[in-house]
């Protein structure tokens, strides 16, 4: 009898394999870290090779946990780090280069080069992406121009391409099957979204052969069976999705207007939009969304550059607080902020304002101003950020958002989810599980393969809730302060 279904969820930083029972219940996991590349400033790789093989050891030691073998699983759902970029020989299935990793800055003005002359519009309008070099599109070119003869090879079919998902199934398989999902596929900037299909035009602006991409398949089918493979053959592998697509799938968002925010270091809210591909007014990124059989819904998404990365900054270099954790209990201490605001623009402002120039700050500073205030402003500028966030998708969509289903590590603190609440005036609901996109990996395998049905899975999470308390008047004058604040701070 197959008892379990497999997540793999390859990380940015780790490689992470859960073994799900038939109820969606968390049975045993395994972590490894893998070996993060800087070349130079600004270059961030990783060795594909590691990638496979913490990723194989993982799933070897989570099954060893149980003391199951390929027999109890029913199928592996996948999801990944998205954007990264790996370049292979056919036959040997060695890499040519290392993978480039999403925040890799290396092609920054190949990417605002190919945006000139209103081809970015283009782009924007086909994609549903904002050019950058963050997407895929510029990274395959960038391994292309470096490795010998590497279009050659490449229109010759002899180099294959593909996002950690399409590199892990290839490698899954014992090399038979070049897949990817849509989710990822919508990341890449060389697939249009409309007609869902790679787009010749942006592969020829690049020089990209089409011969050596994957094709695109749903998040939620069998891609192929692992073969000759360290934790067994013929386990069907069944689901795939980017992980913040999966993280939206994890967290039951299956209908139009659902939202979710991952918080982290920075944070991620994903809209699904239904049948709608919304192209945002906002600066806002269209997106594909994990579906169920043939359905390929839309969604929109935003990022927020700095949020728990605002606490470490507290922890780190202000030295205010010794563990994030403690910030709650300063932010307890008084009532207020009292005017306080922390614009954290370390990196420049994303969504939906668009300034790389703009500089951070703290305003509204007095001579009673304490620690317990700038402490509770640095909390709060996350909640504002994500506020702004919602905000423009209601705008975009002319949809009204009813609740916020949020994840990560941020959400333990109490504080930061009740003003969360408070300043977007939505309810907030977070799972008691943690891992929400390996969840969704499961989910998608498990639909696919018949474990799992759509419709009890939503019924399944117990979630806590948080209610808006605020006054609309508090609320729309803290609000109307943080946006004078972040006004302070932009370059134009
Ligand atoms: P990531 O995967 O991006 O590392 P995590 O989900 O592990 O994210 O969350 C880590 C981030 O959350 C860190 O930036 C940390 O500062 C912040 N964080 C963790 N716990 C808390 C807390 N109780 N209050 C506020 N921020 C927190």
């Amino acid at each position: 009898m197959q008892k379990y279904i497999m997540a793999l969820d390859q990380g940015t930083t780790s490689s992470r394999c859960i073994l799900f029972d038939k109820k969606g219940s968390i049975c045993s996991m395994a972590q490894m870290e893998f070996t993060q590349i800087f070349p130079k400033p600004g270059w961030v790789e990783h060795d594909p090779m590691e990638i496979w093989s913490t990723q194989i050891a993982v799933a070897a030691k989570a099954m060893g946990k149980l003391g199951v073998t390929e027999k109890d699983i029913a199928a592996i759902g996948i999801t990944n780090q998205r954007e990264t970029t790996i370049v292979w020989e056919k036959a040997t299935g060695k890499p040519v280069y290392n993978a480039i990793v999403w925040q890799c800055r290396r092609t920054a003005e190949k990417a605002e080069e190919l945006a000139k002359d209103g081809f970015g519009d283009e782009i924007h309008k086909k994609t549903g992406l904002i050019p950058d070099a963050y997407f895929s599109a510029t990274k395959l070119a960038w391994i292309l121009d470096h490795v010998e003869q590497g279009r050659e090879r490449a229109r010759s079919g002899e180099l294959l391409f593909g996002t950690v998902d399409t590199w892990l199934i290839w490698k899954l398989t014992g090399g038979q099957v070049h897949v990817t999902d849509y989710t990822n596929a919508s990341r890449t900037m060389l697939f249009d979204i409309h007609k869902r299909r790679w787009d010749t035009e942006i592969l020829q602006k690049l020089d990209i052969p089409c011969e050596m991409l994957p094709e695109v398949k749903p998040s939620s089918t069998v891609y192929g069976y692992t073969k000759d493979c360290l934790i067994g053959d013929g386990i069907a592998i069944a689901g795939a999705a980017g992980d913040q697509q999966a993280a939206l799938f994890g967290q039951c968002c299956f209908r139009s207007g659902e939202v979710k925010n991952t918080y982290g270091t920075g944070c991620f809210l994903l809209m699904n939009t239904g049948d709608w591909p919304v192209i945002s007014g906002n600066g806002l990124l269209t997106t594909i969304a994990a579906g169920v059989g043939d359905q390929v819904p839309y969604a929109l998404e935003g990022s927020v550059f700095v949020a728990g990365a605002a606490i470490q900054w507290l922890r780190d270099d202000l030295r205010m607080i010794d563990r994030a954790a403690e910030s709650e209990i300063w932010c307890r201490k008084v009532e207020d902020a009292n005017g306080i605001y922390v614009v954290p623009a370390f990196t420049g402002l994303g969504a939906p304002y668009w300034d790389e120039k703009a500089t951070a700050s703290i305003s509204g500073i007095t001579r009673t101003t304490g620690k317990a205030e700038v402490i509770k402003a640095a909390l709060d500028c996350i909640a504002y950020q994500i506020t702004d966030l919602v905000r423009a998708m209601e705008q975009d969509t002319g949809m009204r958002i009813e609740e916020l289903r949020v994840d990560g590590g941020p959400t333990r603190n109490g504080y930061l989810m009740q003003f969360q609440s408070d300043i977007t005036n939505k309810r907030v609901k977070i799972p008691d599980a943690e891992e929400l996109s390996g969840i969704g990996a499961a989910y998608m395998a498990g639909i696919s393969a018949g474990v799992y049905d759509l419709e009890k899975l939503a019924g399944n999470m117990k979630r806590s809730v948080y209610e808006p308390k605020m006054d609309d008047e508090i609320r729309e004058k803290k609000y109307a302060g943080w946006k004078a604040a972040v006004d302070g701070v932009l370059s134009k």
